[in-house]
């Protein structure tokens, strides 16, 4: 009996590997074709000074509407691009419509958000990223310190001399970096010193904590953050009492559900109007 069941949970397992590898395979083809065709979607989630509680700026987030499985979490999606190479053609259209719609955004109201745009470690690898980078806002017409990306910390110790030198490169045309997911990673404290790098995003995984417990990291980073001059982003601020804490912390900006969800750019645009007045 006990040697069936054994035989039944590996007949199982088996099962349910074949199924996760055919997902994956037919993700990986689907995503393909729908970014051909042109199905891929961009949601901006806006940034919050803590201090004027103004929006600054925007992160731009990848949203994939799948036709008959509905949206895909980025979370499954985003591993299947890097691990098929897609992504380094995933990003470059990330890239182009988020700046493209920066400006589209200025040209309709008047305000300059800054646009936050997530980069992954396959096209940190691609010789041909600082190009792309430098194209794009050539083409878009989008000024490069309104454009900041968002690189992990693991991301930049899997190949450190490469990551440094593009970091300079990036930096050099004026486009502004951030480490997202701080904390979460290994990375020496030491690096962070060397990095030309400007902001520090708290994760999520430590600001949910707050403000019974996960004060002593978030205070940390911050304190850290402020040492080297770095400006710090708090993400996924769900209760006003996590906010008030990271305000008297000294957290600069803030980023979360309680400000504002992920929206399409079209009811960013409705948010901006209603809550930015232009510059005169
Ligand atoms: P991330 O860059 O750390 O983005 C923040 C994630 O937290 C987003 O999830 C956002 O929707 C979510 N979030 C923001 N505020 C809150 C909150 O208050 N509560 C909760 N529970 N969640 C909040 P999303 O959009 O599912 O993206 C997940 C991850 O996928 C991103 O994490 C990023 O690593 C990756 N990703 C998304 N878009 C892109 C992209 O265009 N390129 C690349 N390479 N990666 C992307
Ligand atoms: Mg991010
Ligand atoms: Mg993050
Ligand atoms: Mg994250």
């Amino acid at each position: 009996r006990a040697k069936g069941k054994g035989r039944d949970n590996v007949a199982l397992f088996e099962r349910d590997m074949i199924l996760a590898t055919q997902r994956r395979a037919r993700l990986e083809r689907d995503l393909r074709r729908h970014l051909e065709a042109g199905l891929l979607e961009l949601c901006y989630q806006p940034q919050y000074a803590c201090g004027s509680r103004k929006m600054v700026g925007v992160e731009a987030l990848l949203r994939w509407p799948h036709p008959d499985q509905g949206y895909i979490s980025p979370a499954e999606f985003i591993p299947i691009a890097e691990e098929s190479g897609l992504i380094v053609e995933v990003g470059k259209w990330v890239l182009d419509r988020a700046c493209r719609d920066a400006v589209a955004l200025y040209r309709q109201t008047g305000t300059w958000l800054s646009m936050a745009v997530n980069v992954s470690a396959r096209q940190l690898r691609d010789k041909d990223f600082i190009d792309v980078v430098e194209n794009t806002l050539a083409h878009t017409g989008l000024p490069a310190d309104r454009l900041e990306l968002e690189l992990t910390e693991s991301m930049l110790m899997e190949d450190l001399d490469g990551a440094v030198e593009f970091m300079h490169n990036v930096r050099a045309l004026g486009v502004r970096l951030s480490i997202d997911d701080f904390g979460t990673g290994y990375s020496s404290l030491a690096y962070l010193q060397t990095f030309p790098i400007n902001h520090l995003k708290i994760d999520r995984s430590f600001v949910r904590l707050l403000p019974t417990s996960g004060t002593t990291i978030a205070g940390a980073v911050i304190a850290l953050a402020h040492g080297f001059k770095l400006t710090v982003v708090a993400e996924g601020v769900e209760e006003p009492e996590q906010f008030e804490w990271l305000r008297q912390a000294g957290c600069d900006y803030v980023q979360g559900y309680l400000l504002a969800r992920p929206l399409p750019l079209a009811a960013l645009r409705a948010r901006v109007l209603e809550e930015c007045v232009p510059a005169a």
